[in-house]
């Protein structure tokens, strides 16, 4: 049941969120994964076979954009299977 990233990270980006996931799961991080990376994605994704739900990514987040996958509002939904999309994606 891993935490998931909204789509109210677009547009900010913020970055708090990967300083304090202990397991880095959290990208593309600009001094992780390089600043092309960073600047194509609309927003940060949580890797869903990484994440240990820690929580500690919550309260970090400016725009209240991170939920735990079973306290997903309705309308966040789909934000389940884009954030793992992306780690197919990527691989
Ligand atoms: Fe990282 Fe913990 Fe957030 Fe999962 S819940 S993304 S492990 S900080």
């Amino acid at each position: 049941m891993p935490h998931v990233i909204t789509d109210r990270c677009v547009g900010t980006k913020d970055q708090s969120c990967v300083e304090v996931c202990p397991v880095d799961c959290i990208h593309p991080a600009k001094n992780i994964d390089g600043e092309a990376a960073f600047e194509a994605a609309p927003q940060l994704y949580i890797d869903p076979d990484v994440c240990i739900d820690c929580g500690a990514c919550v309260p970090e987040c400016p725009v209240e954009a991170i939920f735990m996958d079973d306290e997903l509002p309705e309308e966040f939904r789909a934000f389940l299977e884009v954030n793992a999309a992306y780690y197919r994606q990527t691989g």
